[in-house]
């Protein structure tokens, strides 16, 4: 068996005016792109020949351009055999997709993919997906892959389990001869991704009945996605695909899965402690134990948000310039009267603006809005310079320069006692600070702040141990959790929770 495998990333924001372009990706091609592919060892195993192309994949962000988008289209063609007249040139296609990912004027990138592979190789060849629980699909990805696996979980742990589990079915589809069309049935919900969270109810019960029904041996997958609220997209939003021999079959269980879905609409609610800007940062300054992690959650880097806003650090020293500092008169940043981090705000100029200076030179600079300058996301910033070095993951990844200022001002270069402290780090390209290793190679120790400020919805996982208390603020923004702030044109009404009546039934689609 001769499978194409490929893997291509991008989950998009359309409230952010950043584009996506080919050179922002993590790209390994030919066989070195197989080493990020989980999937591999099982095609190995079952004895298939697999034939790489590319893995690529990126923050989530703006929509792609065109052009990139096109590349990476071509270069997953080119992986494809040539081959003689009359004999099939492969016998499947693997694809590890986000499912949200969107080309800019053209729509979604993953249709466009399926089109352009279907284009080349028609109908017979099976062609099974992997997709992420946020992905926004349109019924056009059920119709032209054969097999659609979804994430089960979220936040996400069961990437590469999701991954194996299509690769299982694509062989047993070749081996058995199936070409199964799956059933997709779209429930008009857009629900924020921290709204749905599958270790809490109503998503756990969910979950565990699609899992039932998957197991069952009339069914070979069942998937259920919460869609990408933050994109203003026609097919923006919920969905059920189910994959069965029987078209029948998957049908119903669609249906029934999505109503399901549907009827639980009004029982969604934030699992993390959520607040807004200010009561967040109240409740950071009375909490004795920390350290407390509040989501800047408008700017959110994990959903695809630029990280380029001052807003909440605005709020912050506004917020410490209420008690003045009585041997100078400055914002003394007694709110809170411990340490803080605000981890980070992205501004390459202002990176590259401390590259001269020396350790604990104070610097006067620009910060912020570079990506999105939206009014009240940029502010003068003083501070005094006290690391600077490259950001790295846990994986030894590098993630970019970055530096790290402590709060001062020029006029009067005030010392702060090392309890009152308010650094910012700030950060060369987007980096969300989801790792501790983040932190770490940066010279930063998580548990020396009361408070850290980070750039996300929910706090991711690994960040967890460290967290005496999480909140996320409702702050304004590309990924503001609060949709009556975004303007939505596109999205297909009505929807839950925009139109927030409206009514809907699974079997009268
Ligand atoms: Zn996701």
């Amino acid at each position: 068996m001769r499978i194409l495998v490929a893997s291509l990333g991008l989950e998009t924001n359309t409230f952010t005016p950043v584009v996506t372009h080919y050179d922002d990706f993590r790209l390994e091609r030919g066989p070195a792109s197989l080493q990020r592919i989980a999937a591999v060892e099982t095609f190995q195993k079952a004895g298939c020949t697999v034939i790489p192309s590319i893995s690529a994949d990126t923050v989530p962000s703006g929509p792609i351009d065109p052009e990139s988008f096109a590349r990476f289209c071509d270069e997953i063609l080119a992986a494809i055999p040539p081959t003689a007249p009359g004999t099939a040139v492969l016998d499947g296609v693997w694809l590890n997709l986000h499912g949200a990912m969107e080309v800019l004027g053209q729509g979604s990138g993953e249709e466009r993919l399926l089109r352009v592979l279907r284009d080349a190789l028609g109908f017979e060849v099976p062609i099974a997906v992997a997709l992420d629980f946020h992905a926004n699909n349109t019924p056009a990805v059920a119709e032209l892959a054969n097999i659609v696996c979804g994430y089960r979980t979220a936040p996400h742990t069961d990437s590469a389990e999701t991954q194996i589990r299509a690769a299982e079915l694509l062989i047993r589809c070749i081996r058995e001869n199936l070409l199964p069309h799956p059933a997709m049935v779209k429930p008009p919900l857009l629900l924020g991704g921290e709204m749905v969270m599958t270790g809490i109810e109503p998503a756990k019960s969910l979950i565990d009945d699609v899992r039932r029904t998957a197991s069952r041996t009339d069914i070979l997958d069942a998937a259920l996605f919460c869609g990408c609220a933050w994109a203003d997209v026609p097919h923006s939003g919920a969905s059920v695909i189910v994959t069965a021999p029987e078209r029948d079959t998957a049908e119903q269980e669609a249906r029934r899965l999505a109503q399901r879905f549907w009827d639980m609409r009004r029982e969604f609610y934030f699992e993390e402690e959520a607040a807004q800007p200010d009561e967040a940062l109240e409740v950071a300054a009375a909490t004795s134990k920390g350290p407390i992690f509040i989501s800047d959650s408008g700017d959110n880097l994990t959903a695809g948000a630029p990280g380029d806003s001052t807003w909440y650090l605005q709020r912050l020293l506004d917020r410490a310039g209420r008690t003045p500092c009585p041997t100078c008169s400055v914002p003394n940043g007694r709110l809170p009267d411990r340490p803080t981090l605000v981890a980070g705000i992205l501004d390459s100029a202002a990176v590259q603006l401390c590259a001269s200076k020396r350790p604990r030179e104070c610097i006067d600079l620009h910060l912020g809005g570079q990506l999105n300058p939206e009014p009240g996301t940029q502010m003068r910033f003083s501070g005094t310079l006290l690391q600077r070095g490259c950001i790295q993951n846990s994986n030894g990844d590098a993630l970019g320069e970055a530096v790290v200022l402590r709060l001062a001002t020029t006029s009067n270069p005030c010392t702060f006692d090392s309890s009152s402290t308010i650094d910012v780090v700030i950060t060369s390209k987007r980096c969300a600070f989801t790792d501790p290793a983040n932190y770490t190679s940066l010279g930063l120790t998580i548990p020396d702040y009361h408070l850290i400020v980070v750039k996300m919805g929910y706090l991711f996982d690994a960040l967890r141990p460290f967290a005496a208390r999480a909140i996320l603020a409702f702050t304004p923004g590309p990924a503001c959790q609060d949709f009556s702030q975004l303007t939505f044109r596109r999205v297909q009404r009505p929807v839950f929770p925009l139109d927030d009546s409206c009514e809907w039934e699974a079997s009268r689609r």
